[in-house]
């Protein structure tokens, strides 16, 4: 795709991490990385400067390799330190979320330590809903608002866990074990799912492999500083002999 000679029009849309922009092609957006953290909701903000720029580099770089491996998404390029191009998607508004290590509200859920490994990877499905606080909801949650059909569930579900796959050993590669992440798809126009929004140390659990010291935006949620110089350390570790 011709996409050098975009640029970024009207704000559609500016959420807590990133803004979104249109551009002359009407299936393309632009997408700018900001430096804002939040938590909680909202409730826990600052800004971190450095961390747009970070996110993304990880997140173009991890969406290119799982297109090597084969499995598409919404990137098509980055332009610049904080910005990249994507395929312009209908968000299915649940956050799939694969988890192989007790973490977070898991581990409050069920009332199990942090840390310890699950016999087999999880999926579960949140509803991507700021005014309810983004609840858990089962498949017939799921089927009552509407959300996505049987087939598609099947489908989230399925890929989730295929991008789970590649995503722990190429991590796991670099020294770092991937604890949990959240996932969102999108369709595109003819109706087809396909993975969109971002993977990056906001969105993913990951714990250093050697000393498990946290090196994702739980530095921010539990007040344990270092948050880009963690981020910049993911980095570092993913682009080693990339030309990225
Ligand atoms: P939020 O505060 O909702 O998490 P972000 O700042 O992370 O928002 O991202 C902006 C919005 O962009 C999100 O609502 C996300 O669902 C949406 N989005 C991500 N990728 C695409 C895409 N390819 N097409 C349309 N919307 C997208
Ligand atoms: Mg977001």
């Amino acid at each position: 795709m011709q996409s050098t000679h975009l640029s970024p029009s009207t704000l559609l849309y500016e959420g807590k991490a990133k803004q979104l922009f249109l551009t002359d092609d009407p299936q393309v957006l632009w997408v700018r990385y900001k430096d804002d953290a939040t938590a909680f909701n909202g409730q826990k903000f600052d800004r971190l400067l450095g961390k747009g720029v970070l996110n993304n580099l990880i997140s173009a770089q991890i969406f290119k390799d799982l297109a090597d491996f084969g499995i598409p998404s919404h990137f098509i390029d980055r332009v610049s330190d904080i910005e990249q191009l994507v395929r312009r998607v209908e968000i299915i508004p649940l956050e799939v979320v694969v988890r192989n290590v007790v973490a977070g509200s898991l581990a409050k859920r069920l009332g199990w330590e942090e840390g310890r490994s699950l016999k087999q990877p999880i999926v579960e499905f949140y509803y991507k809903n700021d005014d309810l606080g983004d609840p858990l909801l089962t498949e017939n949650h799921i089927d009552l608002l509407d959300l996505a059909t049987t087939q598609e569930i099947k489908e989230l579900r399925e890929g989730a866990l295929q991008i789970n796959d590649f995503l722990t050993k190429r991590f796991s590669k670099i020294d770092l074990q991937l604890v949990d992440f959240k996932l969102e798809f999108g369709r595109q126009p003819d109706g087809s799912l396909i993975l969109a929004d971002e993977i990056s140390p906001d969105t993913c659990r990951l714990w250093d492999g050697k000393t498990n010291e946290k090196m994702d935006k739980d530095r921010f949620r539990r007040n344990l500083g270092g948050l880009v110089e963690a981020y910049q350390e993911v980095w570092n570790r993913l682009h080693v002999g990339k030309d990225a």
